[in-house]
């Protein structure tokens, strides 16, 4: 490779970013062939320490603080309007958004806006009482020890289903209760002190907390005894369990479950799927046996603790101080008005959206976008077709999947509905409240009705995208195609490796190892031959082998199998991207800008999408719940897999990122 010409005089022009990538961000002392990653972004990350309000800090997090600045703005012209209608988006946005940043009534409140579900969970007397006032906390978000959700059914994409899943635990995952590690046990001991100080705030006395504290981990370790791994839900098969609700009713005979459901709004359903039957069954034993008084001493606690965060600020802090700081190192809280927007996104999100998509998201974008899609799916056909180790027959009905993916770019065609929704300027909680139910009525209606094809799961403002398998589409919300991941002014090289790699990246979900289980229709239902079959597990063994060998802070390995799917996809979309790039600059794939080729160009902008930092706390916490990998192994992962890596930077045997041709991963 060139070197980059760092003293020439003309890189003042350069440093603009002109074509999409700022030299300035990389670390030249750094050789591409040992760690491609931290050359990229070792500027960047120097230049860039983590906030204190942040437990890692990068590229994306950096346009997510963005996005915030501009809604921000959005909310502030709001907020100056003096004449809203009631019941309008605006009022609804403005009023929610005052409700959270009015902090002294939020301080004077305190808990008393929860007093009435406290009340009706003191005053439960039987286990009636407590079926009953269990569903009424389901509605309003409090879900424990089970939680319920809308689905497509997994094997009739064309009806909606109700999924019964595993839920109740404080901590975010099993293991944090039944392993021994030094982190466990750290993360452990902290969280039992914060589920006493939360007691302790509800009004318990100290000893009290103590015993409640104790009662409360013993039956919270137990649900965790009887939780499915992580890495087991991620397999669509072992999740579907479709019953009736007498078989239902079989596993937990003393719960009553038509009484639940026609509590939640399904009283009229005949069937539905349990994601884990043995947790339901243990759990509903642990009904009968642990006594009602720590079941509803629980049932408070989370009630609290899921709405702590929009309490008075003795709670928030108390939620921080495990949260934050344990789980993720952060050092301080962010601003409130931060954290108020986050619960305006999440509640209405799509009302804040179409005013937001409105003022940033120009219809050149989305122009760009489409071809960009276009490529990835051209580039991606030739490649199936190309594959090497797949039988014709399976090609095909890869093919016809591809074929069948539905695309959404930027925002939804159509945007959901808030009318009748009631928001106060004053009562925070009550907005939550009221803005959960209504949101819990909507999907419990759609359950009877048919499939809404044009829904998204996250709202245009979100810094992300995803792919769903039922309903076989790739989604690219507007916040997402900006700088430094998408520019309409970019060199083409670095779109197709930043948001090119992207769309790849979602494309490959629909065949990575849980994705490729689903057909084109969005059911499971397998397509593979069985030879076929037993080559895809092979060669995504040796991912799943390479991704188990990194190590994050305290020599914590990454979990191979818990990111094998990402990890699938980060691959197949780094090549599929620059396949389709190629496709796309056949013309002018020669010209170098400041000494990088377009090949170079394209992997430098691959790696600015993961260019992150992090703390060591939530290293260690996103290994064991994240099924993404770290940013530096999702940039040096897939390059050290990439012949066209090798070629581009001049890798050879002996540099860090090299791999025997032998032992390179190559799916699709
Ligand atoms: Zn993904």
């Amino acid at each position: 490779m060139k070197a980059p010409p760092y003293a020439s005089s003309c890189i003042l022009t350069r440093m603009s970013n002109h074509w999409g990538f700022d030299v300035r961000d990389m670390d030249t002392k750094i050789r591409p062939q040992d760690d491609f990653f931290h050359y990229t972004n070792g500027g960047w990350i120097k230049k860039n320490p983590i906030p204190a309000s942040e437990s890692r800090w990068g590229t994306f997090n950096k346009l997510r603080f963005d996005v915030e600045k501009q809604l921000r703005v959005i909310m502030n012209e709001l907020l100056a309007t003096k004449r809203v209608k009631a019941g309008s988006p605006e009022q609804i946005i403005r009023d929610f958004f005052r409700s959270g940043m009015g902090m002294d009534r939020r301080n004077e409140l305190d808990i008393r806006p929860l007093e009435a579900y406290r009340d009706d969970i003191a005053a439960i007397r039987n286990r009636k009482d407590f079926d009953r006032v269990l569903a009424q906390l389901s509605r309003i978000g409090v879900e424990v020890p089970w939680s319920t959700g809308l689905d497509q059914d997994d094997k009739n994409s064309e009806q909606y289903v109700l999924r019964v899943s595993q839920d109740g635990l404080g901590l975010p995952d099993r293991d944090y209760y039944l392993n021994d590690d030094a982190e466990s046990v750290r993360v452990r001991t902290a969280y039992v002190l914060f589920v006493e100080k939360l007691y302790r705030l509800i009004g318990s006395s100290a000893k009290d907390s103590r015993n409640q504290a104790e009662a409360h981990m013993k039956l919270e370790s137990a649900l965790a005894k009887v939780s499915m791994k992580k890495e087991d839900r991620r397999d669509a098969d072992k999740i579907y369990h479709k019953m009736t609700i007498a078989e239902l009713q079989k596993l937990t005979p003393t719960f009553d479950w038509s009484v639940y459901l026609k509590r939640i709004g399904g009283g009229k359903l005949k069937t539905l799927i349990v994601n884990q039957p043995d947790f339901v069954k243990a759990a509903g034993k642990m009904l009968d046996q642990v006594p009602l008084e720590t079941w509803k001493r629980y049932l408070e606690w989370h009630l609290v603790n899921d709405y702590g965060g929009a309490l008075s600020e003795r709670f928030i802090r108390a939620r921080f101080s495990f949260y934050g700081t344990v789980l993720t190192g952060t050092k301080q809280m962010r601003p409130l008005w931060r954290r108020v927007l986050g619960l305006v996104n999440n509640d209405v999100g799509e009302l804040l959206g179409k005013i937001y998509v409105q003022k940033h998201f120009p219809p050149q974008a989305k122009k760009k976008m489409q071809q960009l899609v276009h490529d990835l799916l051209e580039a991606y056909e030739a490649r199936i077709k190309a594959l090497d180790w797949m039988t014709p027959a399976t090609k095909k009905k890869a093919l016809l999947k591809l074929k069948a993916l539905n695309q959404k770019i930027g925002y939804p065609d159509k945007w959901k509905s808030y009318t009748g929704l009631v928001i106060r300027p004053d009562d925070y909680i009550g907005n939550i409240i009221r803005s959960t139910e209504y949101e819990h009525k909507r999907i419990m209606r759609r359950l009877f009705g048919k499939v809404d094809r044009a829904e998204w799961f996250m709202s245009p403002q979100t810094v992300n995208a995803y792919f769903s398998p039922n309903l076989n589409d790739i989604v690219f919300p507007a916040a997402i195609l900006q700088p430094p991941f998408f520019s309409l002014d970019a060199d083409d090289a670095v779109n197709y490796g930043t948001i090119g790699a992207v769309i790849g990246h979602e494309i490959t979900h629909g065949f990575d190892d849980s994705g490729a289980k689903f057909d084109a229709k969005g059911n499971l239902k397998s397509w593979w031959t069985a030879e076929d079959k037993k080559q895809f597990e092979k060669r995504t063994e040796v991912l799943r082998k390479q991704f188990g060998e990194y190590e994050v802070a305290d020599g914590v390995k990454v979990n191979g199998k818990l990111t094998l799917g990402e990890n699938i996809a980060d691959l197949g979309g780094a090549a599929i991207a620059l396949d389709a790039y190629r496709l796309r600059a056949a013309k002018d794939a020669k010209v170098d800008i400041d000494g990088f080729s377009p090949t170079q160009r394209f992997f430098l902008g691959f790696a600015v999408f993961e260019c992150e930092s992090s703390r060591p706390e939530v290293q260690k916490t996103q290994v064991l719940t994240d099924p993404h990998s770290p940013g530096i192994f999702r940039i040096n992962g897939p390059a050290s897999n990439l012949p066209d890596f090798y070629e581009a930077f001049g890798v050879k045997k002996g540099d860090k990122l090299y791999r025997d041709p032998k032992n390179r991963a190559k799916i699709w």
